[in-house]
């Protein structure tokens, strides 16, 4: 009795020490793998960059030595893309003209913005004269009747807006999805360019959005062209003032208008307006990196677990590096773990799939691409996506997505971490409607676009958040490891499941 007694407290000692072992081996794992990514050398990992191509060599020998298979372009690890790099010259300039002829000019930064991906490779806006038009908020809503366009023929002419809508309905559609509702409106409608009204509190953020909007674009090389519209121009607020000074209202008018949700009426305006300016682009390669962990069942074999994270991030900034090692090196050695771990146990009957995406900082281009390329991907049963994953409170996690599409694979979810690690999971993004919008803001959009099941897992770090300052000190590699553990086991259940996991929503777009 007492034996037997003694070798079951043997045996649950070493249980004890051999799961302490692989925690301690993980950590080691984790730590080291993430103090590569995210140093000096790897220069912020900005797609197409050598720091990029770096990284993903790293990446592809890690995954090789753990037994994992390529499974990119040509039986490599790589899925090489192009993408087309567009920006605007510093020197164009924008200049309006009254009837006296008098003229006034404007530079490009300091007085005006393109919002926008500038790809107008004909450059055929620039060097000509337009009218321009006042056309309210530049909304057209047949559903509730609401037209800011009649009576007005825009053909030709740069159309004049305000920002904003007075329209309940549009309020929640978010501020790229409206500037994109407006300027493909105005382009259906023959207008030559969109000059948007802000509402003053938005000059306050003017600084920010000079530094983006005055960088660099990207777009896949084969979408240039649906990516090609309308100029779309912002102003400083001085040179807004200075622009419509001398018209029917000026901007502290319209101001007023935009605070009160009101429509001012139509004009023409007295000035005229000359763009000139020029787009270049250039197309640059990025690439994805892909391996396999084969399925042990040959019926279920050819269907697919895929887990993955973004591994590029924002480069260096005025000499500046941004490591990135929360955003997203945190998820990118998850994924290597998750691999790790995987193949040492060898027990997935489907097969699984580790992804680690390029240039999603530049709007979640190596996804797309992947996503949109790839002959398998009507076999990909799931996505789990880590992006951002080592920060913030250790056992709180936002689980976002879930439950989406697939009742099961979210209940699949809560079921693996009350059995695993027990992280609160919190779902307050989750809402459909959440101003956040961080359901479209990260890879598993695009897979959660072609229907399939997806988890976004994110740890919403707000302090360094885009930042140099997000540095490997500052991770929390016990919440890495967990969740880590988490993403093992939730893809070991869903690979090993006797169905196909089942899709009972419709996708939320
Ligand atoms: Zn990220």
């Amino acid at each position: 009795m007492i034996n037997s007694i003694k070798s079951i407290f043997i045996l649950v000692v070493a249980f004890i020490s051999i799961s302490a072992q692989s925690k301690e081996e993980s950590l080691l794992y984790l730590k080291s793998n993430l103090e590569f990514i995210a140093s000096d050398e790897l220069e912020g990992r900005e797609a197409t960059s050598h720091g990029e191509q770096i990284a993903s060599l790293f990446i592809a020998k890690e995954l090789k030595k753990y037994g994992i298979k390529p499974f990119g372009d040509d039986d490599t690890y790589f899925q090489n893309f192009n993408m087309a790099v567009g920006s605007v010259s510093p020197s164009s300039v924008i200049s309006l003209t009254d009837n006296s002829g008098e003229l006034t000019g404007f530079e490009f930064k300091d007085d005006f913005l393109f919002a926008g991906a500038p790809f107008y490779p004909d450059n055929s806006f620039s060097g000509k004269e337009y009218e321009m038009i006042f056309a309210g908020y530049g909304v057209i809503s047949e559903k509730e009747d609401y037209n800011d366009y009649a009576n007005l023929d825009v053909t030709g002419k740069v159309v004049v807006v305000l920002n904003g809508t007075p329209l309940e309905s549009l309020d929640n559609m978010g501020y790229r999805a409206m500037r994109n509702f407006k300027s493909n409106i105005a382009d259906s409608l023959g207008a030559a360019g969109m000059i948007i009204v802000t509402e003053e509190k938005l000059y306050g953020y003017w600084g920010m959005i000079q530094k983006y909007m005055s960088g660099k674009s990207y777009a896949l090389e084969n979408e240039v062209n649906e990516k090609k519209s309308i100029p779309f121009i912002y102003f400083s607020k001085d040179a807004l003032t200075n622009l419509l000074e001398k018209e029917k209202y000026n901007y502290e008018e319209l101001n007023e208008f935009i605070n009160k949700k009101e429509k001012p009426e139509s004009f023409t305006l007295n000035q005229k307006i000359k763009l000139e300016f020029e787009t270049v682009y250039e197309i640059k390669n990025a690439r994805n990196v892909i391996g396999v962990l084969e399925g042990n069942n040959e019926n279920l074999r050819d269907e697919f677990v895929t887990v993955g994270g973004h591994y590029d991030h924002e480069g260096i900034r005025n000499g500046v590096v941004y490591y990135g090692a929360d955003d997203n090196g945190s998820g990118t050695v998850a994924v290597l773990e998750t691999a790790r771990l995987l193949a040492e146990r060898k027990e997935n009957q489907r097969s699984i799939l580790f992804f680690f995406y390029a240039a999603e900082e530049k709007g979640l281009l190596g996804s797309k691409y992947l996503a949109n390329h790839v002959d398998y991907i009507n076999d990909v049963v799931a996505n789990i996506n880590m992006d951002m994953i080592g920060r913030e409170g250790e056992n709180h996690l936002h689980n976002i997505g879930s439950g989406r599409l697939s009742t099961e694979f979210y209940n699949l979810i809560k079921e693996a971490n009350d059995k695993s690690v027990k992280l609160d999971f919190d779902y307050k993004y989750d809402a459909p409607n959440d101003p956040n919008n961080f359901y479209r803001r990260s890879d598993h959009y695009h897979f959660a676009l072609k229907g399939i099941p997806v988890v976004f897992f994110f740890d919403d770090m707000k302090e360094d958040y885009s930042k140099p300052t997000d540095t490997v000190d500052k991770i929390n590699f016990n919440k890495v490891y967990k969740v880590t553990k988490l993403v093992e086991e939730i893809a070991l259940k869903v690979a090993n499941l006797g169905h196909r996991l089942k899709v009972d929503k419709l996708v939320v777009k």
